[in-house]
């Protein structure tokens, strides 16, 4: 009995706070939502990162239900079979940059919206405004920047030696005013259209979001409500008009904007830029692509003229030329849809504190501990007096599990200041009973690996070719001990 009264009485306390759960507060860097504001971010550990989240007005049934409208494209509220639904072929239009249009999955989809992510200064305008100076050549294309003025992009563009004679420019960080003015020209270009045969695509790129505001939203510039209502608002008249939507969003450290993240659920595709900017390589990596494969990557150079894609990146982040040394070797990893050779190294060194430090850049740290354990009892290997770092040369992340094989190798021969032949690569997940796992693409690793001269390769034993590639001596193996003696 008592415990069905403090039941009803908690029903009675959730529809009550439900209905005043008005304001919300979401983290500025991961996107979690929490009705309670707390110092410290319960989804990813970031301190003082909450932010006080309004959702946008929802003034009368019919404002608030347009403002849900658009997402999904064109909406007549008719059940169907799925088919009768007509299949259409996914309409793309290139970049005329070969590593963007991969990255997007082919090319631009027209009514897409890409969020395009980085720390500043890495080349995100950059990268636009050549895209946008090219492709106004042949198409309607209006840049929005909210951070440059006008002056300072024109500069920009003599630097990269762009002219963009055709390049619709605009500085304004009001939405309502930008969609206003976007209307007007597309209604003009339709006007001119009639004259012409083709119709054009149309590209509006917003640099950044965190600079525009809706009217319709109270709170300051780059606050998590502003961010996501303007987004809203760009997002639907991108969906409704067919134009191609580019987002630039910033990636703070200080969570005093709202961080790209929050935005990753509204958009169609979502790209970053990784690496470091003092860094002559940047990548662009798609981290979500309803129109094409996720974890594929573009590869630019940054040079005084821009960035220049790098079109066979697959060895770039090899250091050509160098002798081998003690804890270095190479690995074939599979990024999106290529194979992408680096070298991962290693430094294994005695631990002076009873808390031996490992230390990993580029690959994840949680397998790198794991990995010294599966080490340990499977391969009679200890480190646990050891230091160990463990690093991916060039800036390079990465993400699959194909890196344990090397990552055991080059620590290793670290351990055991041995070095390994630069003619010899490898891959191969490695579980926790010991066995070496394969890992996908297999074929097409190897096949590249020959490509670029490798003699030797190490790898699972289920990925090793039926037919022999020329030129390459393949080794499979199935287990830690099998795989440690071949290191020898
Ligand atoms: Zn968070």
């Amino acid at each position: 009995m008592q415990g069905e009264i403090s039941r009803m009485h908690q029903a009675g306390k959730t529809t009550k706070s439900a209905k005043s759960a008005k304001i919300s507060y979401v983290c500025v860097d991961c996107g979690g939502a929490h009705s309670k504001w707390t110092g410290q971010c319960s989804d990813c550990g970031a301190w003082n990162t909450l932010q006080e989240f309004s959702p946008g007005p929802r003034s009368g049934a019919g404002a608030g239900h347009q403002n849900f409208t658009g997402y999904a494209g064109a909406s007549e509220a008719v059940i169907r079979k799925l088919a009768e639904v007509p299949m259409l072929e996914i309409e793309r239009h290139t970049t005329t940059i070969t590593e963007l249009d991969r990255v997007l999955g082919g090319g631009l989809v027209p009514g897409s919206v890409i969020l395009l992510g980085g720390d500043p200064g890495i080349g995100k305008s950059t990268l636009l405004l050549q895209c946008s100076c090219v492709l106004s050549e042949s198409m309607s294309v209006l840049y929005v920047t909210g951070e440059e003025s006008l002056q300072q992009v024109s500069l920009r563009a003599s630097r990269l030696s762009q002219i963009g004679k055709n390049l619709n420019v605009l500085a304004e960080t009001e939405v309502e005013k930008i969609l206003d003015l976007a209307n007007q020209l597309n209604q003009s270009n339709q006007a001119n259209q009639l004259h012409q045969a083709q119709p054009t695509m149309k590209i509006l790129v917003i640099d950044s979001i965190q600079t525009m505001f809706t009217s319709q939203v109270q709170s300051a510039p780059g606050s998590v409500s502003q961010v996501r209502e303007a987004a809203a608002q760009l997002v639907r008249f991108a969906k409704q008009t067919g134009t191609v939507l580019f987002l630039v969003g910033h990636v703070t450290k200080e969570g005093a904007l709202a961080g790209p993240r929050v935005l990753e659920h509204m958009v169609d595709t979502v790209l970053y830029f990784e690496g470091q900017s003092d860094l002559r390589y940047r990548l662009v990596r798609a981290v979500k692509n309803r129109f094409g494969a996720v974890n594929e990557i573009g590869v630019f150079a940054m040079t005084d003229k821009g960035l220049k894609e790098v079109n066979n990146p697959s060895a770039i982040f090899l250091s050509s030329g160098v002798k081998e040394a003690p804890g270095s070797v190479v690995m074939v990893s599979w990024e999106g849809t290529r194979p992408l050779l680096v070298e991962v190294q290693a430094l294994v060194d005695s631990a002076y504190s009873g808390n031996p430090r490992r230390l990993c850049v580029g690959l994840d740290q949680n397998r790198l501990a794991m990995l010294l354990a599966v080490l340990s009892r499977h391969g009679g290997v200890q480190t646990h007096d050891q230091d160990v770092f463990v690093n991916v040369v060039g800036g390079v992340k990465i993400l699959e599990t194909g890196s344990d094989l090397a990552m055991i190798a080059a620590i290793v021969s670290s351990l055991r200041s041995k070095p390994i032949s630069r003619e010899i690569i490898f891959f191969g997940e490695v579980g926790l009973s010991g066995e070496i796992r394969p890992v996908q693409s297999g074929q097409e690793r190897l096949k590249e690996a020959a490509k670029q001269g490798f003699k030797r390769a190490i790898v699972p034993k289920q990925n090793a070719p039926k037919t022999s590639i020329p030129g390459m001596d393949i080794q499979g193996v199935s287990d830690l001990r099998e795989a440690l003696n071949w290191m020898k």
